[in-house]
């Protein structure tokens, strides 16, 4: 799916990183940060495109680019998705283009997506790496949940069952981020962007070509 030409060839690629996790993790806040403190390499987000409503407040372009369904679906037709998923009922998904150019200019990229487009991705791209944010226990979530004051008792008794499946895909992502303590839970993300840019797969091109031109 990410197999251009260009990506093939170009040693100083940007990585793409995958973001999910249950509904109050927390995953949208450390992405956030991630994004504020991390200045080299540069990390953008990727704006997904969604067919449901905005929200009040969400701004079209800025959250989601908010589209038609069959718009959505010629999209998909034209082959312009890396990934999409069906989320109760409406179509979410990463316009392909703007994720590749950035990589290939070197800017790492982060996906905020649920399970079944994460594991899509990495289907496709194995060099994506996969975060699952989780919360520290049920009860901490349950408590998150019932603050926010924006979902029903019943919803949020969905969403905790929702969680417990989920947590089931836990071992097919390469990095779980326990957000109990939101600094703590910064720190750790932010070492997993840092080790991934250590790895001597990328390192070696790179190090080689450097030593050879002193020579
Ligand atoms: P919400 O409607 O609350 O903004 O998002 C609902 C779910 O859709 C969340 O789990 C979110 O991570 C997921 N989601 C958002 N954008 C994308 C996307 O581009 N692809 C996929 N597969 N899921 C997405």
């Amino acid at each position: 799916m990410l197999e251009y030409d260009i990506m093939k060839e170009n040693n100083n690629l940007g990585k793409l990183f995958v973001v999910s996790g249950p509904s109050g993790a927390g995953k949208g806040t450390i992405c956030k940060r991630i994004i504020e403190e991390i200045k080299e390499p540069k990390v953008e987000l990727s704006i997904s495109m969604a067919t449901r409503e905005p929200r009040e407040g969400e701004i079209d372009g800025v959250h989601y680019f908010f589209t038609s369904k069959e718009n959505f679906e010629e999209m998909i037709k034209a082959g312009g998705f890396l990934e999409y998923a069906k989320v109760y009922g409406n179509y979410y998904g990463t316009p392909k283009e703007k994720v590749v150019e950035k990589l290939s200019q070197g800017v790492d990229v982060i996906l905020e997506i649920d399970i079944q487009g994460a594991l899509n991705v990495k289907k496709a791209y194995e060099q994506a790496v996969l975060i699952f944010v989780v919360p520290p226990s049920m009860e901490v979530l349950r408590g998150r949940l019932e603050g926010r004051g924006t979902d029903s008792i019943e919803t949020i008794n969905m969403r905790l069952a929702e969680t417990l499946k989920e947590l089931t895909y836990m071992d097919q992502y390469d990095y779980v981020v326990v957000n109990d303590d939101l600094e703590e839970a910064v720190k750790g993300a932010k070492c997993i962007f840092q080790a991934e840019h250590l790895k001597s797969t990328d390192q070696i091109n790179n190090i080689v070509k450097a030593y050879k031109e002193e020579n």
